[in-house]
């Protein structure tokens, strides 16, 4: 068997940016970013007012974020420095979306500062803003959680009941009431029930339950529904083989319920949102690395230059991540290997019992799908610099959009 899925850089191109930029480094294609994009905007252009506010947290790179603005993308933050990451690019107002849970006050403040769309993850932070920040905006949104196990045809997709985001049914009635007695004035309705998945059914059906509930809402309370959030959780293929979801098809989906549900009640005014992060980027990322060593004690173990500190999935939640080793694309997948960072740790393997064509030390890997949370969960265990950010321009040169952490970092927060 050969190498079925093939990285967006070949052996030539990743020689060049090798001799450019030290491994390892997280490459993103500009390219591909903005042309997925545009499928994105068109397969909810039936909607006047959609829009797709980028996870921020999954990518938070200036570089990044501006190219999905250049493409009509507003963004979503959920902590302090990804609404500086805002402000200090000049988004402001409409264009953020504060989706935030556990939230401190002062969070709240500068998303208010900002004039961003504030999703409120809880009843309680309703009063808690009041007393910390002050008067309600004229538009807000809620975080609703149905609880209990979501299925789509009698499947079980996740299980929210067990998820710390959101408000009860009961709740989110309550939280209208309130919000329109401190002089809200236009609502949203926001919900994140099930995450990675690659079903084009998913959006859809998340989209039934939330026009519904709209309607309940705007009967209940009179408030006046704005936009219905979808959040992120649309999966993308991390194994070769898997279909990449077609974002016109889910859009399409999402219509009909539109039609269906919203649009019979006189809502048909709605606006769509989503919040994506994996499927926005994760595709067009990849960690570029180097083969350091190869060991050969009770297994066979390929040793790398990049560790757990610059792409955490595998070891935190055993997540696979394809692995190409560039130039031998077309070569027999024979071997048997395992392959390694440096850390302490035994679950810093970026893969288990993985068949590779055989690896030489020198050899450039090139590990798939690491455009979204992926140098984003970084960390510096071991004392780890977390590795640079390169973008690959449209015509094929490299940009270095972040450098990599050096040791003057890594100290910057000690007393000695
Ligand atoms: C993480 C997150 C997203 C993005 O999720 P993806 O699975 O990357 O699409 C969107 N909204 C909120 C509130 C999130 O926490």
């Amino acid at each position: 068997m050969t190498n079925t899925k093939l990285p967006f850089v070949n052996k030539a191109q990743l020689d060049a940016l090798c001799a450019k930029f030290p491994t390892p480094f997280h490459l993103y294609d500009a390219r591909g970013i903005a042309e997925n994009a545009r499928r994105v905007n068109a397969a909810f252009a039936w909607n006047k007012g959609y829009r797709e506010y980028f996870a921020v947290k999954a990518t938070p790179t200036p570089a990044i974020m501006e190219l999905l603005r250049a493409e009509g993308c507003g963004m979503d933050c959920s902590s302090l420095t990804e609404l500086m990451l805002c402000e200090k690019l000049g988004i402001r107002g409409e264009e953020i979306m504060f989706s935030s849970n556990d939230t401190p006050a002062e969070e709240f403040a500068l998303a208010a500062k900002l004039g961003a769309i504030i999703n409120f993850d809880d009843i309680s932070h309703i009063p808690y803003y009041i007393e910390h920040v002050g008067p309600i905006p004229e538009t807000v949104c809620c975080r609703f959680n149905p609880g209990g196990k979501f299925s789509i045809a009698n499947r079980i997709m996740d299980n929210p009941g067990e998820a710390k985001y959101g408000m009860t049914r009961e709740q989110i009635g309550e939280a209208f009431r309130m919000l329109k007695g401190a002089g809200a004035k236009r609502f949203g309705i926001h919900a994140f029930l099930a995450s990675n998945t690659t079903s084009e059914a998913y959006y859809p059906e998340l989209a039934a339950q939330l026009f519904r509930l709209a309607v309940e809402l705007r009967r209940e309370t009179g408030a006046d529904i704005d936009f219905i959030n979808l959040s992120g959780g649309v999966g993308i293929p991390y194994r070769p083989g898997e279909p990449m979801p077609d974002i016109a098809v889910i859009g399409e989906g999402v219509k009909r319920a539109f039609d269906d549900i919203l649009v019979p009640a006189g809502m048909g005014g709605v606006r769509i949102f989503t919040e994506m992060g994996r499927y926005m980027l994760a595709p067009y990322g990849c960690l570029v690395t180097k083969v350091l060593h190869m060991k050969h004690i009770y297994k066979d173990y390929v040793g790398v230059d990049a560790s757990a500190c610059d792409l955490m999935r595998p070891a935190m939640y055993g997540a696979y991540h394809h692995i190409t080793v560039a130039g031998k694309e077309e070569a027999e997948c024979g071997r048997l290997y395992d392959v390694t960072g440096s850390l302490c740790e035994n679950n810093d393997k970026f893969a288990v019992d993985r068949m590779l064509p055989e690896v030489n030390i020198g050899d450039t890997l090139v590990i798939h799908d690491t455009g979204a949370h992926g140098r984003a969960m970084g960390y510096n265990y071991n004392g780890r610099l977390r590795s640079a950010e390169v973008l690959l321009m449209p015509d094929g040169e490299g940009r270095l959009i972040r450098r990599a952490e050096t040791p003057e970092d890594y100290f910057a927060t000690l007393d000695f």
